[in-house]
């Protein structure tokens, strides 16, 4: 049980103890005493130490198998949570945080390959909070070659001294282990785990690193699947904007004070009669453009049908009609073709969002029939 040398640093005293019962005697027994305290102590030296070398190497054993379980018990966890990770928003750093504890990393940053060419960061987790955040890290197309023939290959990576992105030095790490996430179909991006240390790469911890990547690709992957689907489901092919479930959400979350809007292209049918429809569609489609850039962030338009639109302009109430006109104003300047009538209702406390909506539309017809390029905000005196 003791460190390894012991027993050769205590061989002399040993010698010594062996020695004392020589002193005062003579003849035949030191003889006897002498040649028996070389064999017996350095058999002592040679067996202490023979034990101490196999028991310091079955506790280095241990220690790595310790090691190991905890790894594994880590990817286990790991595969639980991301099992039932759906969410797109902050996937990524739930996949660095996750990497950099079952590689036993001091940091970790998730990058996906970008369209332009080179890799962008994505997310992190201990990432030192001085340096530049994990979503504006950028590795240029040919800065890491390696990373690059890994991604190819779809094999980890260990990076260290130069070979280290300049983008992932402020971590001051000694290490790099870039493995790649896998899809399913191919590695679209890196879990990159940070040491701060020199770190043995054993087969293990390529295994390892392989097995939460795969896991790891395939939860992202279907996370972006996931929202892709969710924004499909609400988005409006043509215009980009919301679609009718879309407006039928934000009838549902009116609050008292919001202003609803329907907005209707005057005389659209002659555009698609004199023009054809391929140029109806552009000319929606330039609308949906408009109003994406030109509302404010949290106002919001659904494509309600056709060439009419819903927009709740966010606590507006009276001044809902003011947003209304600058809108019609902002597509007179940018479009040659038809203009648009808008009717404008304030949603009361009161009132179901189906009778808002309503009473908008009924200002929407005053709009219209008052020579249309318009807004009219709802009187309930004037309209029914
Ligand atoms: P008003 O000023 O009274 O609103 O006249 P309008 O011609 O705009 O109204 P109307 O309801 O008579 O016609 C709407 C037209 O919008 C008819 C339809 O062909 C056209 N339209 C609806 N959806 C689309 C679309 O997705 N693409 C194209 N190109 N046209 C569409
Ligand atoms: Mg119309
Ligand atoms: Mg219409």
């Amino acid at each position: 049980g003791q460190k390894r040398w012991t027993a050769l640093k205590f061989g002399p005293l040993a010698l010594v103890a062996y020695l004392v019962p020589a002193f005062g005697r003579d003849g035949r027994d030191v003889t006897l005493i002498i040649a028996s305290s070389y064999f017996s102590v350095g058999m002592g030296v040679l067996v202490g130490e023979a034990m101490s070398w196999v028991t310091s190497r079955l506790r280095a054993a241990e220690e790595v198998n310790a090691g190991r379980l905890e790894s594994m018990e880590a990817l286990l966890d790991t595969s639980t949570v991301l099992a039932l990770q759906l969410e797109d928003s902050g996937v990524a750093d739930l996949v660095a945080g996750m990497g950099g504890s079952v590689l036993d990393g001091e940091s970790a940053v998730v990058f996906v390959t970008d369209p332009a060419g080179g890799f962008v960061g994505i997310g992190s987790w201990s990432w030192p909070t001085d340096a530049m955040p994990a979503r504006y890290l950028r590795l240029a197309p040919g800065e890491s070659q390696l990373m690059e023939r890994g991604l190819a290959v779809g094999e980890s990576v260990r990076l260290a001294g130069e070979d280290i992105p300049r983008c992932l030095r402020p971590a001051s790490c000694r290490e790099v282990l870039a493995t790649p996430l896998r899809g399913a179909v191919e590695p679209f991006g890196f879990i990159v785990v940070l040491f701060a240390e020199q770190r043995e790469v054993d087969s293990f911890l390529l295994q390892l690193a392989r097995a939460f990547a795969l896991q790891a690709g395939l939860s992202i992957e279907r996370a972006w699947a996931r929202q892709s689907l969710l924004d499909a489901a609400v988005r409006d092919e043509l215009t980009g904007l919301g679609n009718r479930r879309h407006a039928t959400a934000l009838l549902g979350n009116l609050q008292p004070g919001d202003a609803v809007a329907m907005l209707d292209l005057d005389h659209f049918k002659t555009v698609n009669d004199l023009q054809g429809h391929q140029a109806g569609d552009e000319t929606l489609a330039a609308l949906g453009e408009f109003l994406r850039e030109t509302l404010r962030d949290h106002d919001s338009a659904a494509r309600y049908g056709g060439e009419e639109f819903l927009l709740v302009f966010r606590g507006a109430g009276e001044h809902g009609d003011l947003a209304a006109e600058r809108l019609r104003q902002g597509w007179r300047r940018v479009c040659e073709g038809p203009s648009f009538s808008i009717g404008v209702a304030v949603h009361e406390g009161s009132a179901t969002p189906a009778e808002t909506l309503a009473r908008a539309d009924a200002a929407l017809y005053r709009a219209k029939t008052g020579g249309r390029d318009r807004v009219c905000f709802h009187q309930d005196a004037g309209d029914v």
